[in-house]
């Protein structure tokens, strides 16, 4: 932790600590007591005595946490708080502006710890904004934590990283996803116009793709459950229980999709499932009950209705160049 109190109740940075002193001072969580520590290795801190218990603080902070923490306390506004504790939230953001509560995350985080302190800023009216480590920058895929990470935005979900080592603000967007070439992204670098770019981002227009085949997507899909990769097999298990077959759809289900990146091979299911309900609240709740959803921040009701309206689009293009031909 970068935050201690002395006996007063004193609120002290480690950075301006001075061992000299030899304050006595206590976890502003637990109130138990601390050490100072400060190495080559390690940027000024503070940490619990060993074997004390404490549900505020995770001990074994790492050295990419802390310097992270610290890191944005410079790039962020000058009012920015670092370690605050929100009583009625019994929750203490990494750093806090205003009603932004600011979580580093560069180790690992159970699905449920991670749902439920999200849920809680929400429910709260904070606005969680959830920066990833290195470990967690999107790669050939996006992990489990990067899902839940992703923030809803005018142009589609993007997401925030931080590379201490080079002490810049990463900014992923652009997220896409091809069932030959599997996901894609842009990332933007810098610290300086660290918003702006979401107004450029605003402005520009997303253009389908263009390197899309249908015939090869269904070959492709062929493959994948002839060599029963599982995530293929389980939606093919989903589809069943609804006399779906998802290699014998209409040619217009094999088309890209505006939320190709979020649903991936399940828009499939979606759009098969369409052809079986065609009103929106009841393919709506059909699909809340099969369907798993790790983005968090990015609005469900939302991304369900575009897909819905594009399957009514798509649809009817189809019906009426099916009856051009005769
Ligand atoms: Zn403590």
């Amino acid at each position: 932790m970068l935050l201690a109190k002395d006996q007063w109740g004193n609120l002290v940075l480690a950075s301006e600590y001075q061992y000299q002193t030899r304050r006595k001072l206590y976890c502003p969580g637990c109130s138990q007591k601390v050490i100072f520590k400060c190495g080559i290795e390690k940027i000024p801190h503070f940490a619990h005595c060993k074997n004390q218990d404490c549900q505020h603080f995770s001990e074994g902070e790492t050295k990419e946490h802390l310097e992270g923490k610290q890191l944005l306390k410079k790039l962020l506004p000058a009012d920015t708080q670092v370690e605050a504790y929100l009583p009625s939230l019994a929750q203490r953001p990494d750093l806090l502006w205003r009603n932004l509560a600011i979580e580093f995350q560069c180790s690992p985080l159970s699905r449920q710890r991670f749902t439920a302190r999200t849920q809680n800023y929400l429910e709260h009216n904070y606005h969680p904004w959830w920066i990833v480590g290195q470990r967690f920058f999107p790669n050939k895929i996006c992990s489990q934590l990067a899902k839940g990470c992703l923030q809803d935005s005018p142009v589609g979900p993007v997401l925030w990283g931080l590379d201490v080592g080079k002490g810049e603000i990463l900014f992923f967007h652009s997220f896409d996803w091809h069932y030959q070439f599997g996901m894609s992204y842009e990332v933007k670098k810098g610290n300086a116009p660290l918003f702006d770019e979401l107004f450029w981002l605003t402005q520009k227009v997303k253009t389908p793709a263009s390197d899309w085949v249908w015939w090869q997507y269904q070959r492709i899909l062929q493959m994948k459950l002839f060599r029963k990769e599982q995530s293929i097999l389980q939606l093919q298990g989903l589809g069943y229980c609804h006399y779906i077959n998802l290699l014998d759809l209409p040619q217009w289900c094999y088309g890209p999709s505006c939320h190709q990146f979020l649903l991936q091979e399940k828009i499939l299911l979606l759009r098969g499932l369409f052809l079986k309900v065609r009103n929106f609240e009841g393919w709506f709740s059909l699909v809340l009950q099969i369907m798993d959803w790790p983005y968090l921040l990015v609005d469900q009701k939302q991304v369900l209705n575009d897909v819905f309206t594009e399957c009514q689009r798509l649809y009817k293009r189809n019906q009426s160049r099916g009856t051009r031909k005769f």
